[in-house]
């Protein structure tokens, strides 16, 4: 176990990552910790967190995104097969708003089954014109430095 770069006394992923509290672990490494979350929304439901705390997904360095993606994949597939669920979504909620609790920068990967009683997001639509606007602002963010 290596201990956590920046552990956060306050923050419980931390102190999970930091082995001072114990969790349902299903791989780490030096930068990554994969475990189960203690209140599913289906039985199988894992994290994925960088040992490195970070409140929010902006913050998280990038520098190793791609060891990140591979073991989201890698834990994705091992809980689909473990479960025996057809499918699974992979999610990040980021920010009080969009529902994350803990605030250290977690991916969820949730296993599903046909008529589990999950509802899908419930979709909008544009007024005329609208969605130009919002391509452009967006953009225009992008652009910038
Ligand atoms: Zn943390």
């Amino acid at each position: 176990m290596t201990a956590n770069k920046n552990p956060e006394e306050s923050c419980l992923f931390c102190r999970i990552a930091n082995d001072e509290i114990p969790s349902q672990k299903l791989y780490e490494n030096e930068d990554f910790l994969a475990f189960l979350d203690l209140y599913p929304i289906a039985k199988g439901h894992a994290l994925v967190i960088p040992k490195e705390h970070s409140h929010c997904f902006e913050e998280v360095d990038v520098s190793k995104g791609t060891e990140l993606l591979s073991l989201v994949k890698k834990i994705a597939k091992a809980v689909k097969k473990a479960t025996g669920a057809p499918a699974f979504n992979i999610g990040l909620n980021n920010g009080k708003e969009a529902g994350q609790v803990i605030m250290h920068t977690h991916f969820h990967i949730i296993p599903r089954f046909e008529n589990d009683g999950l509802k899908n997001w419930k979709n909008k639509t544009y007024g005329e014109g609208e969605i130009e606007i919002y391509r452009d602002k967006i953009v225009s963010e992008l652009e910038k430095k």
